[in-house]
């Protein structure tokens, strides 16, 4: 599957979900199983040779590819999710946001210092999201972590938030 043609999938949105923002949906990826398909072998061809034992996901929409990589890569799934949703003992990290903070979490038992972790989002955009799984992930002591988005908006220069040392690959680049 050749990336012009998953680029072109992407739908904007105008104005959503406030005015002066274009949101890239990417409901019109997944609903094609041509290119459902083709998003997940590129996926499994980037990661196979990695060693990876955990993706990692955040919350929400690192949902949708993050197990299905998981599963293609024989490696488990673990959530970053939002404060206040995960039942068990948890670890957190704070971020800012365009209009104040956010908390994420991630269980205190989901990765040791064993794992190589795929740590896994939809979208790069200012990197605050990111920025705050990885040092959440650190945290737990791992032995090594890849970053994948699906899509990379490269006017917001996000990946200036992290260091060389960490490896960080997008799929789809726009503007
Ligand atoms: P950042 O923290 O890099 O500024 O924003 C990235 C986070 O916001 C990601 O979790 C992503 O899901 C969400 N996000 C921001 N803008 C968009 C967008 O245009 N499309 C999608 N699908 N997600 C976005």
């Amino acid at each position: 599957m050749d990336i012009q043609t998953l680029t072109a999938a992407v739908r904007n949105i105008p104005d959503f979900p406030i005015k002066g923002i274009q949101f890239k949906d990417i409901t019109t990826l997944f609903q094609s199983a041509e290119y459902l398909r083709g998003l997940s072998d590129i996926l499994y061809d980037r990661y196979k040779d990695k060693g990876i034992t955990k993706v990692a996901g955040i919350e929400s929409r690192g949902f949708f590819m993050g197990p299905a990589t998981a599963i293609r890569l024989y490696a488990g799934f673990v959530p970053i999710r939002k404060f206040g949703k995960l039942p068990y003992k948890t670890i957190e990290e704070k971020y800012s946001k365009e209009y104040g903070e956010d908390i994420i979490q991630i269980h205190k038992d989901a990765l040791n210092e064993n794992d190589i972790v795929l740590l896994h989002d939809d979208l790069l955009a200012t990197g605050g999201t990111m920025a705050a799984a990885y040092r959440l992930v650190k945290k737990l002591g791992v032995k090594k972590i890849y970053i994948n988005f699906l899509i990379e908006l490269e006017k917001l220069n996000g990946r200036a938030l992290f260091n060389d040392d960490v490896e960080i690959d997008s799929i789809l680049k726009f503007e």
